[in-house]
């Protein structure tokens, strides 16, 4: 049977869109396809901020399963259906509720923020949740001889402990894609690019990051190579966002840091490329699968989320 074209399911998702009043929300790591034919494209943060203000019934999240739990703590009242239910993360895995409430038990008095990557349990068991976009400025505005615990991201942990001087006790987890890059690598674009800057996602490896002109959240990458006067960037994270600092500058350029194993393909995120048109296609015609969260989990992952945006806000971020 001849497979429907590419065009087909681009018009067929925007009627049903228009039909079922919903949205599409897509991470900066969902392929290019994806991200241009989402109504709102953006990293943990914004799609976080996004899901919890507007008018659509139904949101599709493409991107991973955490994010789309995040969208349906903070509209509880939607439908939000993500096309495929294993697009899973290696970090959110890395930090089960059963160890998670044990550390949380041998460092008692801690105040314990997590990363917005985590599992609905995990949020649960949480006082405030940040993203990478925020994580520095949510520690910040915790009271100077606060006791905290950071998880589950080790090296945004030590990243946050570093810039902030706190007293923090970090999880020991990290996601496959970013602590996969090789530094030896990324030297060796540098010397064949001398102007080009190296600029880190920051739950890269430390050798990686102090290597770096700029490090910022996925976002704040973006921003910088539309502000920055600079021509060309080897940039560690997933590769996905190259999509959209290309859309915005094309003229510069943009080497995708290279990983260890130089076989593996490993600076894309698998998970998130499990999402596809086709599957987009057919989530919003049969509306699943949907994201059904326990009430009482809900509620209480519900409190540390909106704290990070009750922050957020009033930090202007
Ligand atoms: S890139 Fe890493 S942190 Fe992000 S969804 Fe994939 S595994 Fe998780």
């Amino acid at each position: 049977m001849k497979m429907p074209s590419s065009e087909y399911y681009i018009s067929e998702i925007a009627r049903m869109k228009a039909e079922k009043n919903a949205i599409i929300l897509a991470h900066y790591y969902q392929t290019g396809d994806i991200q241009d034919i989402a109504d709102f494209v953006g990293d943990s943060l914004a799609l976080s901020q996004k899901a919890a203000s507007n008018n659509a019934d139904i949101i599709l999240f493409a991107g991973v399963k955490f994010m789309a739990e995040t969208a349906k703590i903070l509209a509880p009242g939607k439908k939000v259906i993500l096309p495929d239910i294993n697009a899973g993360c290696s970090l959110a895995d890395s930090c089960k509720p059963v160890d998670f409430r044990k550390f949380k038990d041998n460092n008692p008095g801690r105040t314990v923020v997590s990363y917005v990557n985590t599992s609905v349990e995990i949020k649960a068991l949480s006082d405030i949740i940040c993203t990478s976009s925020n994580a520095v400025q949510i520690v910040e505005s915790l009271p100077l001889d606060e006791k905290i615990i950071f998880a589950p991201d080790r090296n945004l942990g030590n990243f946050v402990l570093n810039k902030t001087g706190r007293d923090i006790v970090v999880w020991n987890g990290t996601c496959h894609v970013h602590e996969e890059f090789s530094l030896e690598a990324i030297l060796k674009l540098k010397k064949e690019n001398p102007e080009a800057k190296i600029i880190v996602h920051p739950e890269c490896e430390l050798p990686v990051r102090m290597v770096a002109d700029f490090i910022g959240s996925t976002s704040a990458l973006l921003k910088f190579t539309q502000k920055d006067t600079g021509k060309s960037y080897i940039v560690a994270t997933e590769v996905g966002i190259i999509h959209q600092m290309k859309k915005e500058n094309p003229d510069k350029l943009y080497f995708p840091a290279p990983p260890k194993d130089s076989t593996c393909g490993c600076s894309e995120c698998n998970f998130m490329k499990l999402i596809t048109m086709e599957k987009i296609y057919n989530s919003l015609l049969n509306e699943k699968p949907e994201i059904i969260i326990n009430k009482n989990i809900l509620i209480k992952a519900q409190k540390p989320i909106k704290r990070m945006l009750e922050i957020s806000a009033k930090l202007g971020i």
